[in-house]
């Protein structure tokens, strides 16, 4: 029997085709759950219908750092402001996904305003006690920073998706109580960063996801993503760690459980 596994970080409603197809197929392959991250406060209504729909799919409700430059300040404040309210109204089980990307900010005063709006949403993160789940491209350093200085750091898990940084910066990153989730590029020919980085990670704090419809695994890369690939990446993350892919498939499973509070 197929190993149950988790999809930390699917975008089930950008996925190509029907997603009730989607999510059947990976069902088929092992795949027990989903979690859907939202980028816009556009979107959010449609993820929450989708998600109440589907008993397996649990939604992340925020607003997204490179989906800033398309939104006024007031825009923010007033999407932000009811932000609370629609999670306790959808059920939400994170705040996701939220970040900080200095490639897409391109100048310092993008980067701030994505800065304070992070810091904003890691507030309600806390209020909520939900865990945030965090973009960060090409700004780890700032990411530590601001982690650490928020009330959030200590006192809240989360996680960084889609992990391309270093073994060093898991190892801080796991310092400062956040779990660190792998998807497709760790198994891109050639990919000896996120392999030494996968293997920095402690067996309770390493989380798998497809980023689906995005990222594909190998030999899928340049093609539209899907749930179903997410046992591709749970053989190479076993394959670094010299584990077993049921051990893998357990302990992902557990901790995302245990993050995400899912039953
Ligand atoms: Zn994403």
């Amino acid at each position: 029997m197929s190993p149950r596994l988790i999809d930390t970080h699917c975008h089930v409603d950008h996925l190509d085709g029907d997603p009730s197809l989607a999510l059947a197929e990976a069902r088929a392959l092992g795949v027990g759950a989903f979690v859907l991250p939202t980028i816009t406060p556009a979107m959010w209504p449609s993820a929450a219908a989708l998600a109440a729909a589907h008993p397996d799919v649990h939604l992340g409700l925020g607003l997204h750092p490179c989906a800033l430059d398309d939104l006024s300040d007031a825009e923010v404040d007033d999407a932000l402001d009811d932000l609370p309210r629609l999670i306790a109204l959808h059920g939400a089980v994170a705040l996701g996904e939220i970040g900080l990307d200095h490639r897409a900010a391109r100048d310092d005063e993008r980067l701030a305003r994505q800065r304070r709006v992070f810091e904003r949403q890691l507030t309600i993160a806390l209020e909520a006690g939900l865990p945030p789940i965090i973009h960060c491209v090409e700004a780890h350093g700032l990411m530590l920073e601001v982690w650490s200085r928020h009330p959030c750091g200590g006192n809240l898990p989360g996680v960084l998706h889609a992990f391309t940084g270093s073994a060093e910066m898991v190892a801080r990153y796991c310092r400062a109580g956040l779990f660190i989730s792998f998807a497709g590029p760790i198994t891109w020919p050639g990919a000896l960063k996120p392999a030494a980085a996968c293997r920095a990670v402690p067996d309770d704090r390493l989380l798998i996801e497809t980023d689906a419809p995005y990222q594909s695994p190998h030999p899928h890369r340049g093609s539209p993503n899907s749930p179903d690939r997410l046992p591709l990446i749970a053989a190479k993350v076993a394959e670094v760690r010299g584990a077993s892919v049921d051990a893998i498939a357990a302990l992902t499973t557990e901790n995302a459980r245990r993050l995400f509070g899912l039953g």
